[in-house]
């Protein structure tokens, strides 16, 4: 399988033209449900920057809504600038880094998001390192081939200055596949799609820009995969740790220059609270 994106929402997309291309599962009302999914694909770079929007029946029939249903999500992404519409040809992206900037900039994020990032971070930093000493030990061929393929999608997005932020899941989502333990597969999604556009916005701007943080976050990565492929274990688990305290540290610095950021906890002082 050289195409890991096939393995994102397995079973879970329903049948049609846009087939695994959505989460047509969001939750909300059902044209929030349309846009969330939508926005999300924009935001993480899934859905790239130029390219074309399915036409309104080919979107009604993946997500089995009505086309005034999916109109409707189109409006919202529409008047967000997510998307443009040129006459007689379709919907297209507009995504690129103004867009989720232009979004960050109108709606400032506040201490409860901030503090959701963290709580996300705190839990990865629990999670994905065991999942990479299980990756190490377990890998088959076909993982190491999708663990691949994500780093290769992640180089490819950043060289042409894309938004980065999906490459960046499929690889940690090809480690938790690695594991063959579902839970980690459904850990790693569950921060990945659950509701809160603003989240992704925000893991964009400070893990991704400026662009020399994607060179870092590149080749953590690249520590992380050698010593899959070498099936060491322990080396795995703390290039994992080392890579998500780093985003942590990202985040915790981007908090502190904030408006918003004074109103945040600092990991130490919510320990001291709890005493
Ligand atoms: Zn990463």
């Amino acid at each position: 399988m050289a195409d890991s994106s096939d393995q994102t929402g397995t079973g879970r997309a329903r049948a049609g033209a846009s087939k695994g291309l959505f989460e047509t599962d969001r939750p909300g009302g059902l044209h929030q449900r349309v846009h969330r999914s939508l926005s999300h694909a924009i935001a993480s770079g899934k859905f790239e920057k130029g390219a074309r929007l399915p036409s309104e029946a080919e979107l009604a029939a993946t997500f089995g809504v009505s086309r005034p249903v999916v109109r409707q999500a189109l409006d919202i992404l529409r008047r967000d600038g997510l998307i443009e519409s040129q006459r007689g040809s379709g919907n297209y992206v507009r995504g690129g880094e103004e867009a989720p900037s232009a979004a960050a900039a109108s709606a400032p994020f506040s201490p409860v998001q901030m503090q959701h990032l963290l709580d996300d971070l705190e839990f990865r930093e629990v999670i994905e390192p065991e999942a990479a000493f299980f990756a190490a030990r377990r890998r088959t061929p076909a993982d190491m081939e999708r663990m691949e393929a994500a780093m290769r999608r992640f180089e490819d997005a950043h060289a042409a200055g894309a938004i980065t932020h999906h490459f960046d899941y499929l690889f940690h989502e090809s480690i938790a596949l690695a594991t063959t333990n579902g839970h980690f597969v459904d850990a790693v999604r569950s921060l990945e799609y659950r509701p809160g556009d603003a989240r992704l916005q925000m893991r964009h701007l400070i893990h991704f820009l400026p662009s020399h943080r994607g060179v870092a976050v590149l080749r953590e990565h690249g520590q992380v995969l050698a010593l899959i492929r070498e099936r060491d274990a322990d080396g795995a688990r703390s290039a994992m740790w080392k890579h998500i305290d780093a985003a942590r540290l990202r985040l915790i610095d981007f908090i502190s220059a904030s408006d918003a950021g004074a109103a945040v906890a600092t990991p130490v002082e919510r320990d001291a609270s709890i005493r």
